[in-house]
């Protein structure tokens, strides 16, 4: 069921425990202010979720609030995230569900990244 991404952050969502460890996950990479770890359905041969580790609902809630340093930190693990994983030269895509009609589930910000075989067109008519 799509969230409202105009809701204030709930900390109990799935992705607010994993950032605080009380559940697990299947961890990519960590930085600062950052997470990657697997998706737990994946829709393609590599697909991983990069969240911040702040208490953000959506990109639009993350790029109007977040500090340049969390910004430029969930930047930069995305790109090193894809890179150590060898997208880079077959290529990937990436993408942010937000709200109801983007049709996000986890109110907690968070990119897939879909890599390791060819992706088809970018939505289903
Ligand atoms: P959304 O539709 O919100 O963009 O995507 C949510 C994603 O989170 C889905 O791809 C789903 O498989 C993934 N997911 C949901 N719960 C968990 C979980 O507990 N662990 C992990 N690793 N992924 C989850």
């Amino acid at each position: 069921m799509p969230i409202d991404a105009t809701l204030p952050y709930d900390s109990d969502n799935i992705f607010a425990k994993i950032v605080r460890g009380e559940l697990p996950c299947n961890k990519v990479a960590e930085t600062e202010h950052s997470l990657a770890f697997h998706d737990i359905n994946p829709l393609a041969p590599i697909h991983i979720l990069v969240i911040p580790k702040g208490k953000y609902v959506s990109w639009d809630d993350f790029s109007a609030k977040a500090s340049d340093a969390e910004i430029v930190d969930f930047t930069r693990l995305v790109g090193k995230v894809a890179r150590g994983n060898g997208c880079v030269e077959q290529g990937y895509r990436l993408l942010a569900n937000i709200g109801k009609r983007g049709g996000q589930e986890v109110p907690h910000l968070h990119v897939h990244l879909f890599g390791g075989a060819p992706l088809g067109p970018m939505l289903s008519a």
